[in-house]
């Protein structure tokens, strides 16, 4: 099974998801955490590129690399690992491409759709955690000097919220919306039921 977390920065996907991962290996189940952009060692070298302050990069070139990052990580990590029926549970995916190059940076629909097919190999989400969160309280939560995506003003991530909901709204795929300025307790306590009922299908 594969399960992404996606969210606007500061919604709390990495400590779900991390926690999601501790309740599933105590339960037994083989689980896989990635990342991205990152995962591999070509994807954490182009994270490192991506993020730090400073790097002149246009949008399109922008969209390229975490398409690359998420070609090899497909491809070198997640198929094999879902192929040997390993759960995996992935911090974004192909809808932070749509959200962020899209709806954040005005990138083609169509354009990026075409990189996301191309680069995820085909590979859909099972289920997509969208962690929701109004984007004042969310930039209020990130802690530590900022990279260089995170020093975007609040109207981008405006935007990049907007096309979330409206991507679990279309219903392509299975999503659940989780509002999270809730307790990461009780948050996690539903995103972990939801889970088990998808690993039992
Ligand atoms: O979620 P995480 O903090 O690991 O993501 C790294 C950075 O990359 C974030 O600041 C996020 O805003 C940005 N990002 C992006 N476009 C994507 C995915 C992530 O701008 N497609
Ligand atoms: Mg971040």
């Amino acid at each position: 099974r594969f399960i992404v977390f996606e969210g606007i920065d500061g919604c709390g996907k990495t400590t779900q998801l991390s926690m999601l991962n501790s309740a599933l290996g105590g339960m037994g189940h083989r689980v896989l955490c990635t990342r991205e952009p990152g995962g591999t060692l070509l994807g954490e070298q182009i994270r490192r590129i991506l993020l730090t302050p400073g790097t002149p990069l246009h949008p399109e070139a922008e969209a390229l690399l975490f398409a690359a990052s998420r070609a090899q990580n497909v491809r070198e990590v997640i198929l094999p690992a879902l192929g040997s029926g390993i759960t995996v549970l992935a911090d974004r995916f192909t809808d932070s491409t749509l959200t962020y190059q899209g709806h954040g940076r005005g990138l083609d629909r169509e354009f990026l759709i075409h990189l996301n097919n191309q680069a995820a190999g085909g590979l859909v989400p099972g289920l997509t955690v969208l962690l929701d969160i109004d984007p004042a309280a969310a930039m209020a939560r990130l802690r530590g000097p900022a990279d260089r995506l995170e020093l975007e003003q609040v109207d981008f991530f405006s935007r990049v919220r907007g096309g979330y909901l409206s991507l679990a709204n279309s219903r392509v795929k299975p999503y659940l919306v989780l509002d999270a300025q809730r307790e990461p307790e009780p948050l996690h306590r539903e995103i972990l039921a939801a889970v088990l009922k998808l690993l039992e299908e």
